[in-house]
């Protein structure tokens, strides 16, 4: 595990250190309390909601996160969970070694529907870095774009010719595929839940490189049963690693990845270097 759990044994690593890196490994109130020689915690990672930043600001103990490593990583990854949705690349390259085809009565075979996304339209919440690269991608295949995002005042001066700013429900609404770009923290728990993925085009689909718990995953697995969200991808998961019972895993219709959005090997050799 490169990630620790147990808050004893990550207060014993911490010991009496004054700087901690930490990726996915959580530094809480008690570990804070309990390592009294902490005076930084340097987070290699984009988001920072491991750490319970509010109770650092509290003791005076700065986070340090590294916003710009991944930024094109995970664009770039977000579009390829967008275009497996639509092809199934993973799934029909899997039946092609395992010999369906080889031994199939047709000249070829799909198993799933395959769309074009020229003419579609891309909701994104969230437009910051990664949601900007994303959108950007998104007008290259041909998308329409839409974005809502509460602190993004006026679009920067190259998204204004073709990204439309957007009240939350518009964006929701308005889409066929929803990908989300924002931080976990309290105001964004939950924030995709029954009434959000109600309200959504029936047959949209939800792409989630952000982070579990925005997706209210429980919501997102009776939408998905219901056949009202057509499917859904996801790099991240509100347990992580992903819990064994978690229902989503049974459902073909949902594409799951570990959380290596921003695992490129250009990023990997970026944050370190950043955060030194
Ligand atoms: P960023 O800070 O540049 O952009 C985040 C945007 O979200 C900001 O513009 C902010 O105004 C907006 N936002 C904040 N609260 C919002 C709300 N309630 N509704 C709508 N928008 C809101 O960050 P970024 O570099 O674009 O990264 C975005 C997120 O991607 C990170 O917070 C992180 O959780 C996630 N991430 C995932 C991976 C991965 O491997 N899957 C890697 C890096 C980052």
């Amino acid at each position: 595990r490169t990630s620790l759990t147990d808050e004893d044994e990550i207060i014993s690593r911490i010991g009496g250190a004054e700087v901690v890196l930490t990726n996915k490994t959580p530094i809480s109130k008690e570990t804070m309390d309990k390592c009294p020689n902490l005076k930084m915690i340097a987070v290699l990672a984009t988001g920072y909601n491991v750490i319970n930043y509010d109770y650092a600001k509290e003791k005076g103990i700065p986070v340090c996160n590294v916003p710009t490593y991944g930024t094109a990583c995970v664009g770039q990854y977000a579009i390829a969970l967008l275009l497996e949705v639509c092809h199934h690349i993973g799934h029909h390259d899997k039946t092609v070694h395992e010999g369906k085809w080889a031994n199939h009565i047709d000249w070829c075979y799909w198993d799933h529907s395959l769309i074009e996304l020229d003419g579609k339209t891309a909701g994104i919440i969230g437009f910051g870095r990664i949601g900007q690269t994303t959108g950007r991608i998104a007008k290259a295949l041909g998308m329409k774009v839409l974005a809502y995002d509460p602190y993004v005042k006026e679009l920067p001066e190259e998204f204004q010719s073709y990204v439309t700013l957007c009240g939350e429900n518009e964006v929701i609404s308005g889409c066929d595929f929803l990908s989300l770009h924002l931080p976990l923290n309290d105001e964004t728990r939950n924030m995709i839940s029954a009434p959000q993925l109600a309200s959504m085009k029936a047959g949209a689909y939800v792409i989630n490189a952000a982070r579990g718990g925005i997706v209210n995953e429980k919501d997102l697995y009776e939408a998905l049963v219901s056949g009202h969200i057509a499917g859904a991808a996801m790099d991240v998961s509100e347990v992580e690693p992903m819990a064994e019972e978690n229902p989503l895993r049974t459902l073909d219709n949902v594409i799951i990845t570990p959380h290596i959005g921003m695992y490129s090997k250009e990023a990997i050799g970026a944050v370190s270097l950043i955060c030194a």
